[in-house]
């Protein structure tokens, strides 16, 4: 199973992708949580793409592509992988296409996730996130069991930097500019299929592997 998750932010494509790569024993790969890790491990790469990911806008095109390509080539990838928010360009759909290719593989799926905006924004603005065990919760959906701390270890929770309004309004301009296109790009290939994500995460997980039921066995 070789899947792409294509959707704004907040519409729970991480959440998802952590059910689907437990349950089918796929790699997942969100160059989201790569980038955070950079950031907390101060490398240079992190260094690098924090200030964009504070403002809500993407890291250039050339540091993600080389995440990816180096994750595809991990020996975990080799029972099939989810990808959870890459590409978010054109320039990195092509590149994905080509890194897969030149492996003489293809994707099966390109799923596109869809909530309305408002759904999105509420989920957004409400999320709250372990600094120590990376564990996420969400104020109205998913509390933690004592207001303010990590079920799991007990730290005080955070929101993260780009879950500010001003940079949440960033992120979907961004969104909408710059990675919507690729509804098209993946229509064309006859690779999109839509998955309404607006229910509970459960009745989503449902619908999606109805979607990738004929990728299941390889
Ligand atoms: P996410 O956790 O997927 O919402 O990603 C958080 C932030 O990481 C984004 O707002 C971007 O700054 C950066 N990022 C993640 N994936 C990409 C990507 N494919 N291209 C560029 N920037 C990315």
């Amino acid at each position: 199973m070789r899947v792409v998750f294509l959707g704004a932010p907040g519409v729970g494509k991480g959440t998802q992708a952590e059910q689907l790569a437990a349950q089918y024993q796929v790699a997942k790969i969100s160059t989201g949580d790569l980038l955070r890790e950079a950031v907390r491990n101060q490398t240079e790469l992190g260094r690098e793409a924090k200030n964009y990911m504070d403002q809500g806008q993407l890291v250039p095109d050339a540091v993600v592509i080389g995440l990816v390509r180096e994750k595809l080539s991990d020996v975990s990838c080799a029972n099939g992988f989810v990808l959870d928010g890459f590409p978010r360009t054109v320039p990195q759909a092509e590149e994905l296409g080509k890194a897969l290719a030149s492996k003489a593989m293809a994707l099966d799926r390109v799923v596109n996730f869809q909530v309305s905006r408002e759904d999105v924004v509420r989920r957004l603005s409400g999320r709250r996130s372990c600094p120590k065990c990376q564990a996420t919760f969400h104020m109205d959906f998913a509390k933690p069991k004592v207001e303010g701390f990590c079920d799991r270890c007990g730290e005080s929770l955070v929101q993260r930097s780009d879950d500010r309004r001003e940079a949440i309004e960033t992120r979907l301009k961004v969104y909408d500019e710059q990675t919507a296109p690729l509804v098209r790009y993946y229509e064309e290939r006859k690779l999109l299929s839509p998955v309404d994500a607006s229910g509970a995460v459960d009745v989503v997980f449902q619908h999606l592997s109805q979607v990738l039921m004929p990728y299941r066995m390889r």
